[in-house]
Formats: structure tokens, sequence, C-alpha cells
């Protein structure tokens, strides 16, 4: 079996799907297809949760806009609606009307997670469809049928043994099988939908990998593999060739933006190679991530994160910070599910720098300051550099004010003032701004 993910930007127009379905019809052994919602749906369906949980009038139109979205791309693909997939379509959006029709009663991070899964379904159903027009016979696979997780809703943790029952019983490696799949979502015990976290997709292609023992996993992407730098802020980048897994491990922990982070364990669990090719170019070599060593000369790596958040407490009581008040932040930190970026501590302050996560923030904002004086600094980057040489620093440094900077034998990275603030809506498609 040979598993492919498509990401977003490679499903954002009829197009683009046109182009994924020739890269598809070149293979000629089973092979599971893991898709991402359309372009930005993900973003829009965010929008929408927000918008009905907070009670604002504009959750029609953004539902509009995003049936719309749905109904022009299969328009431009099929050039009219072919009328079992438009049922299937129409089931979809009233689905989601329902859910819509009446306030949320369940958790908040519950009712994202029924919500936030329509972007796969109907991008995987589009996608099914055309493959079966054009002659690509394929199975859709509703992959919550397969996959379990625990009710941690928006981040939810793989319940491996029984997902791998169902998925070697659903995927079959039959001789030219192939299969359509949702990336980012799974269901619970009790059967209703959660999802592994933004950007998840990758991570469901490597737990499929894994579970089936996949010859190889890859990731499609509109740049040509995994560069050494954001193309959006360096105008030098080089493509890395190989990447040993455990080096990946850390770039992406670093938030190297093309992997996700729990991507890499399973497969260097199994030693599934998993190259990252471009869908633009899919016969360029791309870059392969695999067991081994790290080519030498080590290569510098920049990494940029946007959307940081730098908060820091101080006791009410201008007490120290102790072991206690450390406890308790982490276990706000855990509680609100929030990436934690780095620390750093002096006898009277505690500093941390976080990922700005919808939602997220506010609630572990307050809940600090009952104790803390909290101040909070957002629209930050931290800049990761692997392998760093004095050069590269400078490079780094001159030209952004640095906040904040750690240093360790390979690695050093700096919190500095954001060079442009990044709308919140925005920050999720940085490929699309690319292309
Ligand atoms: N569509 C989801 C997201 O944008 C999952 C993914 O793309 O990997 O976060
Ligand atoms: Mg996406």
């Amino acid at each position: 079996m040979i598993i492919y993910k498509f990401g977003g930007v490679s499903v954002k127009d009829a197009k683009a799907i046109k182009n994924i379905s020739k890269i598809i019809g070149e293979v000629n052994e089973p092979l599971t297809v893991v898709v991402s919602a359309v372009g930005n749906t993900t973003n829009l369906l965010e929008g929408i949760i927000d918008a009905h949980y907070s009670g604002k009038e504009n959750v029609k139109e953004l539902l509009e806009e995003l049936k719309q979205k749905h109904l022009t791309l299969t328009l431009d693909l099929f050039d009219e609606f072919p009328a079992d997939l438009l049922v299937k379509l129409q089931s979809l959006f009233s689905e989601m009307e329902t859910r819509l029709s009446k306030p949320f009663t369940e958790s908040f991070n519950f009712e994202y997670d029924q919500l936030i899964a329509f972007g796969e379904l109907l991008s995987t159903t589009i996608v099914s469809a055309y493959l079966n027009k054009i002659g690509q016979q394929n199975e859709w696979v509703d992959i919550r049928t397969c996959l379990d997780a625990d009710d941690k809703y928006r981040d939810a943790n793989i319940l491996w043994d029984s997902s791998e029952k169902k998925v070697k019983s659903v995927f079959k490696a039959k001789s030219r099988a192939l299969y359509i799949t949702q990336g980012f979502i799974a269901s619970d015990f009790k059967g209703s939908t959660c999802s592994l976290g933004r950007e998840g997709s990758d991570y469901t292609a490597a737990i499929l990998a894994y579970i089936l023992d996949a010859e190889k996993m890859i990731i499609w992407k509109d740049v040509l593999g995994v560069l050494n730098a954001d193309p959006d802020y360096f105008s030098n980048t080089t493509k890395l060739d190989l990447i040993p897994y455990q080096e990946a491990i850390e770039l992406s922990y670093y938030g190297a933006s093309v992997i996700h982070p729990k991507t890499i364990k399973p497969l260097q669990a199994k030693g599934i190679p998993l190259w990252v090719k471009s869908f633009i170019k899919p016969k360029e070599e791309g870059t392969l991530i695999t067991k081994g060593d790290l080519p030498q000369p080590l290569l510098p790596n920049f990494i940029v994160k946007k959307k940081q958040v730098l908060i820091s407490i101080k006791p009410h009581n201008f007490s120290f910070i102790g072991e206690n008040d450390l406890f308790f932040v982490f276990s706000l930190i855990n509680k609100y599910g929030v990436k934690l970026n780095f620390t750093q501590n002096t006898a009277v302050s505690f500093v941390f720098c976080v990922n700005h996560s919808f939602r997220f923030i506010d609630g572990l904002i307050n809940d600090l300051k009952e104790k803390y004086d909290v101040e909070r600094e957002d629209g930050l980057e931290l800049i990761t550099l692997r392998h760093y040489t004095p050069e590269t620093i400078t490079e780094i440094t001159e030209g952004h004010q640095i906040l904040i900077e750690q240093k360790n034998k390979n690695t050093a990275i700096f919190l500095s003032q954001g060079s442009q603030e990044v709308p919140i809506e925005e920050c999720c498609c940085e490929q699309e701004k690319r292309q």
C-alpha cells in the first residue's frame, strides 16, 4: 500500500483537483489518498463556529459562502451537477444547518469538532466523485468508521488497538485498490466526531501508513520539498534532499510548517520512508525523510513561527515564582492545550511563549489573572535556527527587534517583534498566499 496526502492547496479549485487526479492516475498499486479540506475551508469553518458561538449575525452569510465555494468548485469540475453528488453535498450542508440552527449545548470543543469535520467530508466527497467520473474507480471511506480516538476534542489521541483492527478490515490492499478518505478527523467511543488538531491530515496519513505497513508515504505540497527556510521570509532557500527522521521531528517541533509534528513518529517506528514532493512538479525528486544520519556539511535551517504570544506573569503579592507556581501554570497550559514554545524564569516573573490558538489563549489568561499580574504581547515571531553559525545569527538578528534569545548546542531561538501583523484569519493559509 502507498499513502498519499493532499493538503488544502492541492484541491483548492477544479484545476488543482484535475492536477492531482493525474498524479493519482499514475499509480498502479494499492493506494490510499488522504485529503484535507478545500483551500482555506477549515478557517472559514472556524469563522462560522465562532460566529455561531458568539451569537453573531453573519453565520448564514458565512455558511452560504462555504456552500457556494463547494458548489462552484463542483460545477467547474463536472460542467453540470451530477445528481448523486449534489444529493450528497446537500445532505452535508443540511447536517451543518441543523447543527447551526440551535445554540451549542455541549462544550465548545465538542461542538467545534462536530462542525469542523465538514471541510474534509465535503472535499473527499467531491474528489472521489470526480475520480470515479474520469474512470479512476475508488472507494470513499468515512475515516470516522475506522479511526478511534479519545474525547479530547480538537486534539484527540488515537486509540491504536481498536483503530488498527478497523483500518485493516476496511483498507484492503487488493490489486489496484484506490481509497479516498479524510485527514484530520476520527471518532470517539460514543461515535461523535473528534479532530486531531489543526493541520492534522499529515498525521492521519502517517497513522494509516503505520497500520497498513505502507511501502511509502508521500505528502504533496506546492513547494519542491522541505526547504531549509520559509520562502515567505528568506530569499535564499535550499531544498533538503534527505532528512533523518529524528531531525525531521526536531524541525517540525520547532515549527517547520511543512510537516505536522506528530507525523514522523509512526513512520519512524516502522521505517516507512516519507517523501515530500511538489504536486506542481511531480517528477522532481522532492525530499526523503528516512533512517540515517544528517548529511554533512550541516545546512542551517531557519524556521519562523508567526502568531506568537508572549505571556509574562508576576505573583500579585510580589512573592517569588516557585515550583507551585510553575506547576499551576503548566497545568493550565495543559488544560487549554496551548502549544508552549519556550519558557524563561527570573526570581519574580515567569515568561512563556505560546502559539496563538483560536479561543484557548483568552481562557488561559483569565485563569492566570486570578493569581498573577499578567502581561500579554501578541503578534510576535519566533525564529529558530538549527545548526547555526555566527553569520546566520547575524542574518537573523539584523533588522529584527529581538526580545528574547535562547541558545543550545544545535539550536538558537529568537523571539522578535513581528515584521508585519498578520490578521488571525489569514495565518493558516500561508501556502495559499505563496502561490
Ligand atoms: N483541514 C485541516 C486544517 O486546515 C486539516 C489539515 O489541513 O491538515 O487544519
Ligand atoms: Mg488545511
